[in-house]
C-alpha cells in the first residue's frame, strides 16, 4: 500500500491522472483536487519529501512521501520565516467529521488565507530578491481536522489519513522541518501562524501574542516589570530575552518597533489609496485593544512556551529560539478583491522584513 502512495507524483498530465485515480480508488475515497484552486500550482507539483532524507530546495512545494499528496504541503524557504495555514483547507476526504465531546466545535474555515499566504511569499520574495519563508500549508477542510488543535483535541483525527495529516503539519513539517532549518542557518526565527476572521471582529487585522485583552490593559510598566513575567508567558518570550537592555517587553510588544506599529504604516498608505481606514492592534496608538484574538495551539506549541495550558511536545526543543505571533486578517482584505489582498499581503511583506531586520537583527533586503 505504501508503496502505491510513494510511486505517486503530482501531474498535470491527464494519462497519469487516469491511472492515479485508480491508485487512490484503493487507499482513499478519491485524488486530491481543489487545493490548487488557490494558486499554488504555479510555483510546481510538490515532490515527495522524508524528514532527515530530502534535501529541500528552497522555492520548492513538498508532501510527505508516505501520506495523500495534497492533504499538507510545505514550501521549502531560505530566510529565518515560517508562516503556518492551518484553516484555509477546502480538500473534504472521505475523513469521519470531528464531533464534540461537548459543547461548540468551530469548523469554519478561514477561506483564503492560502491565497493570502501566496501573495506573501511573491511579494516577500519581490522586496528580497527572491527569497523564500518557510510554509506549512493544510489543504483539509475544518471539519475533518483542526490544525490549530492539539492531538485528538476538539474532535481531531488520530487515525488514518487525518492522523497523518496532523502529524505531517505539526511534526514532520513544522516541527521536524522548517525550525530545524531556520534554526540552523540562523540560529532563531520568526513563526506566523495566518488566520482569518470576519470583518465585525475587532480591527482589520489583530496580532496576537498569546496574551488575553485583560493582560493588554496593563500599563506598558507594568508589563514590563510585574512578577508575573508578561514577556515569558508571551510567544516573543525568546525574542524579548534576547533584546533585554535594549528594547522593553512593551516596546516590542506594542512600541515603534511592534510588529503592529510597523504594520500600520503600510496600512495607512493602503488605506489613502484605498480611501479607506485600516487598522491593525496592537500597535503604538492603539495599546489596549478591547476585543483580541490571542492565539491557539500552534502559537504555544511553536514559540516555545511552557504555561502548561496545552500538553507541549515542543516545550523543551528548538522551539525555545523561535518566536511569533498569530495574524488574523479580516474577510474584507482577504477574501473579496484579489487585488487588495494582493496589496495587503504586499504592506504585511514590508512589516515582516522590517520587524526581522530591527529585532531578529538579520539583514534580509538584498
Ligand atoms: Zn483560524
Amino acid at each position: 500500500m505504501l508503496n502505491r502512495i510513494q510511486a505517486f507524483r503530482f501531474t498535470a498530465g491527464i494519462t497519469r491522472a487516469a491511472i492515479l485515480t485508480c491508485a487512490f480508488s484503493i487507499i482513499s475515497a478519491g485524488p486530491p483536487a481543489g487545493w490548487t484552486a488557490a494558486g499554488w500550482s504555479a510555483i510546481g507539483p510538490p515532490a515527495p519529501f522524508t524528514v532527515g532524507k530530502t534535501a529541500a530546495a528552497p522555492g520548492s512545494l513538498y508532501y510527505i512521501a508516505t501520506s495523500i499528496p495534497g492533504d499538507v504541503i510545505y514550501l521549502a524557504g531560505n530566510l529565518p520565516l515560517i508562516i503556518s495555514v492551518p484553516h484555509g483547507g477546502g480538500l473534504s476526504p472521505d475523513i469521519p467529521d470531528r464531533k464534540a465531546s461537548w459543547g461548540f466545535i468551530n469548523k469554519n474555515n478561514d477561506d483564503a488565507t492560502i491565497e493570502l499566504a501566496l501573495d506573501i511569499v511573491r511579494a516577500i520574495g519581490e522586496k528580497t530578491g527572491g527569497k523564500f519563508p518557510h510554509v506549512v500549508i493544510n489543504n483539509l477542510t475544518r471539519a475533518k481536522i483542526d490544525q490549530n488543535r492539539g492531538w485528538g483535541k476538539d474532535g481531531n483525527p488520530t487515525t488514518g489519513r487525518g492522523g497523518e495529516a496532523w502529524k505531517d503539519f505539526h511534526h514532520r513539517f513544522i516541527g521536524s522541518t522548517a525550525i530545524p532549518a531556520v534554526l540552523n542557518a540562523f540560529g532563531s526565527g520568526l513563526f506566523i501562524d495566518l488566520h482569518g476572521k470576519p470583518d465585525w471582529y475587532g480591527a482589520d487585522v489583530i496580532i496576537g501574542y498569546n496574551l488575553s485583552a485583560w493582560q493588554l490593559s496593563n500599563s506598558d510598566r507594568h508589563l514590563d516589570t510585574s512578577k508575573k513575567n508578561y514577556a515569558a508567558k508571551s510567544s516573543i518570550g525568546f525574542l524579548s530575552k534576547k533584546l533585554e537592555g535594549w528594547t522593553g517587553f512593551s516596546e516590542l510588544l506594542r512600541g515603534r518597533v511592534s510588529f503592529g506599529s510597523l504594520l500600520q504604516k503600510g496600512l495607512d498608505e493602503l488605506g489613502r489609496v484605498r480611501q479607506r481606514r485600516y487598522f491593525a492592534v496592537p500597535r503604538l496608538d492603539y495599546r489596549k485593544p478591547l476585543m483580541n484574538l490571542s492565539g491557539g495551539y500552534n502559537l504555544k506549541a511553536f514559540c516555545g512556551l511552557t504555561d502548561g495550558s496545552i500538553d507541549n511536545p515542543y516545550r523543551y526543543t528548538e522551539s525555545r529560539f523561535i518566536s511569533g505571533f498569530q495574524l488574523e486578517v479580516s474577510r474584507g482584505l482577504r477574501v473579496k478583491n484579489p487585488r487588495l489582498r494582493a496589496d495587503f499581503a504586499a504592506t504585511v511583506a514590508d512589516a515582516v522584513i522590517a520587524y526581522i531586520e530591527k529585532n531578529f537583527g538579520f539583514r534580509l533586503l538584498p
